[in-house]
C-alpha cells in the first residue's frame, strides 16, 4: 500500500500535465460557437470564451458599453485603440474591393430587416434614400475620435468574427496552447496542428444543403472564413433575398455565387475578404485574387460549380469535381 500511493499521485500529476481535450459552445455574435482546445487545464478556453464575450460586448451594434452602438447614435465618438484600428482596417479591405466591401451598409440591411429579423422588401424610393447615407469615405477617422454624418451608421458584422478569431488564437497561444480548432458560426480558425501531428480538416458547407460538405480543406495556423446567402435570408414570392449587400445596389449581391471562402492566415482580412468577393462575383473575385491576393479561396457557384483557387489544389479534398483557377 506504502508503494502504491506515491504511485498514484505520479499518475494524478502526470495527468494535470497533460494536453487534453476541451471543448465549450457558446452563443455571442448572434451565433452559436465551437471552441476546441487542447490544454492542460480550463484557463485558456475560458480566456478565449472570456475574450469573444468582450468584443462582441465592444462592437456589437447593441450591446450597453458597445462602442459601434455610442458613435451610431451620437454620430461622434471617442473609441479606444482597438476599436479604431478595426474601423481602420475595415476601411482598407473597401479600398482594397474598390467598396465592394462597406461597414456604412447597415442602413440598407436594416431596412430589408435583416438586423432585426421583420424582413420586408422595401421600395426603390426607400433603397435609394438609404444609399445616400452608405460611404466607407464618409468615416472620418481623427485621433481615436471617429465620427459619421447624421444618417450614416457602422455595422461591423462582415469583419467582426474574423477579428474574434484572430484574438482568441492570440490568447490561446498566450495560454501556452499549441493546438486548438474554433468555429465561429462557421468562420473556422486554426492553431497548430491536431494533436496527432496531423493537418486540420476544415469543411467547408455545401450552400445547397448546409448539413452537407463540399469538401475539405487542411490547415495549420489559418482562418478558412465563408460568406455565403445561404446563412441568413428570406424568401418572398419565389425570390430569395440574403444578407450580403451590393453597397452600389442596395439590393443582395446577385452575381450567381452561392459562396466565398477565404484561407489566410489574418483572420479578420479573411472575413472582410469573403464579404468582398462574393459581392464581386467569381469573375470579380478571380480578377482581385490575381492582382492582389495573397490568399486562397474556394468559390461555389449558384449552379453547384466549384473553383479552387491552386495554392490549396492539393489540400482541398472533395467527392465533386473542381476547377483549379492559376495566376
Ligand atoms: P459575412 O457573413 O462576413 O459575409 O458578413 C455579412 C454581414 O456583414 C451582414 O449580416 C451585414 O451585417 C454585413 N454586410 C452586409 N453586406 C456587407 C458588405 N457589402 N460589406 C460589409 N458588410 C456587409
Ligand atoms: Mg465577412
Amino acid at each position: 500500500m506504502r508503494k502504491i500511493i506515491p504511485i498514484i499521485f505520479l499518475c494524478l500529476i502526470l495527468c494535470g500535465c497533460r494536453s487534453v481535450e476541451r471543448k465549450k459552445t457558446i452563443y455571442a455574435m448572434d451565433t452559436v460557437m465551437d471552441l476546441t482546445v487542447y490544454s492542460e487545464n480550463d484557463e485558456a478556453i475560458a480566456a478565449a470564451e472570456a475574450e469573444i464575450h468582450r468584443i462582441d460586448e465592444l462592437l456589437g451594434r447593441s450591446g450597453e458599453n458597445s462602442e459601434i452602438r455610442i458613435l451610431n447614435e451620437k454620430k461622434e465618438a471617442v473609441v479606444s485603440d482597438e476599436t479604431e484600428e478595426l474601423i481602420k482596417e475595415a476601411v482598407s479591405v473597401s479600398q482594397k474591393t474598390d467598396g465592394a466591401f462597406d461597414i456604412t451598409t447597415a442602413p440598407v440591411t436594416d431596412l430589408w430587416g435583416f438586423y432585426d429579423g421583420n424582413f420586408r422588401v422595401p421600395s426603390q424610393n426607400e433603397i435609394d434614400a438609404a444609399l445616400e447615407s452608405i460611404g466607407y469615405e464618409k468615416i472620418h477617422i481623427g485621433q481615436n475620435k471617429i465620427s459619421i454624418p447624421e444618417n450614416t451608421m457602422i455595422d461591423v458584422g462582415g469583419i467582426g468574427k474574423g477579428y474574434a478569431s484572430d484574438r482568441v488564437m492570440d490568447i490561446l497561444k498566450s495560454n501556452g496552447v499549441k493546438s486548438a480548432i474554433i468555429s465561429l458560426g462557421g468562420n473556422v480558425c486554426t492553431l497548430g496542428k491536431r494533436p496527432d501531428g496531423r493537418l486540420w480538416n476544415v469543411g467547408i458547407c455545401d450552400p445547397a444543403d448546409k448539413n452537407r460538405l463540399i469538401g475539405t480543406v487542411q490547415a495549420e495556423n489559418m482562418a478558412v472564413i465563408t460568406s455565403g446567402g445561404y446563412q441568413r435570408y428570406f424568401e418572398r414570392d419565389g425570390v430569395t433575398y440574403h444578407h450580403i449587400i451590393d453597397p452600389k445596389t442596395g439590393r443582395s449581391a446577385q452575381n450567381a455565387l452561392s459562396s466565398v471562402t477565404v484561407i489566410d492566415e489574418n483572420g479578420t482580412l479573411s472575413d472582410g475578404l469573403s464579404t468582398a468577393l462574393f459581392v464581386k462575383g467569381l469573375d470579380g473575385a478571380l480578377e482581385f485574387w490575381r492582382e492582389d491576393g495573397g490568399f486562397d479561396a474556394v468559390f461555389v457557384t449558384s449552379d453547384g460549380k466549384i473553383f479552387v483557387t491552386e495554392g490549396i489544389a492539393q489540400s482541398f479534398k472533395s467527392e465533386r469535381e473542381y476547377e483549379v483557377c492559376t495566376r
